[in-house]
């Protein structure tokens, strides 16, 4: 598309680029189209924005340069880290007037304190590259997500990501301790503070995480480590409804404590497709089952310890008739085998064709009803459709996806998005849920949350965010 701009604007731009070139240096000031492409299109291409610039400060008084600037010329920002976000929060929209801060060259592991189990962090680095720094350290950063091998800290923090072990270990706002963050004026909130005890006034920390860079921009963290388990063991179960999956939940909560690391449902719908897209991947039963557990527990002595107590809730499991089958991995490279399974159904679903999806929490106790009655619901007004049900189940999160039916036509089937959406996340909302779990707002959903948040909890958020960015320089256009 075509941009215009009138010649006092013209000179207004160029002023701005040179006063950035001036903080970054011009390598670092990327203006021409092809080198902009890739941050202006989301993970799965569906939005491709406009931006006068790729901004790529080296450090935080670089980012609060940059922010000044932006200040005063009244140039929008979006905050970028690896662009793996679900809900087109990291791209700009298509007028063409902000600018894409990435924060990819700030990516120093500061710190690591093993005593204190902190680990501080530069928003650029890469989940992964932390994962590794903690693990040379003997210790371990939980958070973990498909997307960790180009998602950043400062990523997971503004959207507050969840992932495969939120069970034991909570969210990133709970894995993190304290931010630096480069205010919407362009100062500096020095917060790296590694204290598990803080009661000093409002919590600033946990205003910017999860605000998906609409507040300011965070710039480093203090995040929290732990001890790496001695073993980790997971097995596949098999089952026949989602009401068994919450009663072997309860069962092995019981059973395990905090041991407990992972809790993942799956329809067969989803290993299905799995198995007709990544024939490599092997399906560990004879029999096909309509629902499956992946589940992982990690344990502080040893391997025999964690076979033992595995062993011991799946034979009570068989027992109660609670599972049909299952399957224990006896290694971790049969663990990663099961694990790919779980995460390769985005993918599987992927090359099925396009669906519709939806990241949605429930209170656990109320799941397998949420599923039977929202299944129902959609059967009824979308007869065929299909639905490619996962999730985090010990958090009460569901990837309720939806594909079309065999032989319908796709174009016509997202054309219903709208309805199909409204279906789900009614439903959502009537079983007192949220139609966010962990990919956030973004654009994508600024207008149903319109519909589910109440005015006061909307008013409080418009308050919040003209008290900080009252020029509504940041990430514009996003969350509200
Ligand atoms: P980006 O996509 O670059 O940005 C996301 C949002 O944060 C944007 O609004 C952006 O403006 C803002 N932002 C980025 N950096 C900063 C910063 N430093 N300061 C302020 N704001 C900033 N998410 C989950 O929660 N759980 C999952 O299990 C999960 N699995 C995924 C699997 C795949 C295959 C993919 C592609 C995505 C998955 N996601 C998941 C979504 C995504 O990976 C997460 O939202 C991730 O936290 C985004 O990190 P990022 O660095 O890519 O952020």
């Amino acid at each position: 598309m075509t941009i215009s701009i009138d010649a006092t604007h013209l000179a207004d731009v160029t002023d701005f680029l040179q006063g950035c070139e001036k903080v970054v240096g011009s390598p670092n000031v990327l203006t021409n189209a092809a080198d902009k492409s890739a941050f202006l299109t989301d993970q799965r291409q569906r939005f491709t924005g406009a931006a006068i610039a790729v901004v790529k400060p080296g450090n935080t008084a670089e980012v609060a340069a940059i922010v000044k600037l932006c200040n005063q010329f009244k140039v929008p920002l979006v905050p970028q880290g690896g662009n793996t976000g679900l809900v087109l929060g990291s791209v700009p929209d298509s007028r063409g007037n902000a600018i894409v801060l990435s924060l990819a060259r700030l990516n120093q592991v500061r710190a690591i304190d093993p005593i204190n189990h902190t680990i501080t962090v530069e928003a650029g680095c890469i989940l992964q590259n932390v994962q590794e720094a903690a693990f040379a350290a003997d210790r371990l950063l939980p958070l973990s997500l498909a997307a960790e091998g180009s998602c950043t800290i400062g990523g997971n923090l503004a959207t507050n990501a969840g992932g495969t072990a939120v069970l034991r270990y909570g969210n990133t706002r709970e894995l993190c301790l304290g931010l630096e963050v480069v205010t919407a004026q362009g100062d500096i909130m020095h917060g790296l503070r590694g204290l598990r005890k803080d009661n000093t006034g409002y919590d600033l920390r946990d205003l910017f995480i999860g605000a998906e860079g609409t507040l300011g921009i965070i710039t480093a963290a203090v995040m929290k480590i732990f001890p790496l388990p001695k073993a980790q063991l997971t097995a596949l179960v098999a089952l026949q409804t989602p009401d068994q999956a919450l009663q072997l939940l309860t069962l092995a909560q019981g059973r395990c404590g905090a041991a407990l690391t992972g809790f993942e449902l799956m329809s067969d719908l989803c290993l299905q497709l799995v198995a007709k897209h990544m024939p490599q991947l092997t399906f560990p039963f004879s029999a096909h089952y309509p629902y499956y557990v992946l589940m992982e527990i990690s344990d502080s002595e040893s391997e025999a310890h964690a076979s033992n107590l595995l062993e011991a809730v799946l034979a009570m499991a068989l027992e109660e008739d609670i599972c049909q089958d299952a399957v224990l991995a006896t290694s971790s490279a049969q663990s990663k085998t099961l694990w790919q399974l779980r995460e390769s159904i985005s993918s599987a679903q992927a090359k099925e064709g396009k669906n519709i999806k939806h990241d949605v929490s429930i209170p656990i106790s109320r799941i397998a009803e949420f599923i039977s009655v929202t299944d129902g619901l959609l059967q009824q007004q979308f007869p065929g459709c299909r639905n490619v049900t996962f999730g985090h189940l010990g958090d009460g999160n569901l990837h309720y996806n939806v594909s079309p039916a065999i032989g319908a036509s796709v174009e016509a089937f997202l054309d219903q998005q709208t309805a199909i959406n409204l279906v789900v996340h009614d439903s959502v909302h009537a079983f007192g849920g949220s139609i966010s779990a962990e990919h956030g707002i973004g654009s994508l959903k600024r207008e149903e949350l319109l519909r589910y948040k109440s005015a006061v909890e909307m008013q409080l958020m418009r308050t919040i965010k003209q008290a900080l960015d009252p020029l509504n320089l940041m990430n514009p256009g996003k969350v509200i």
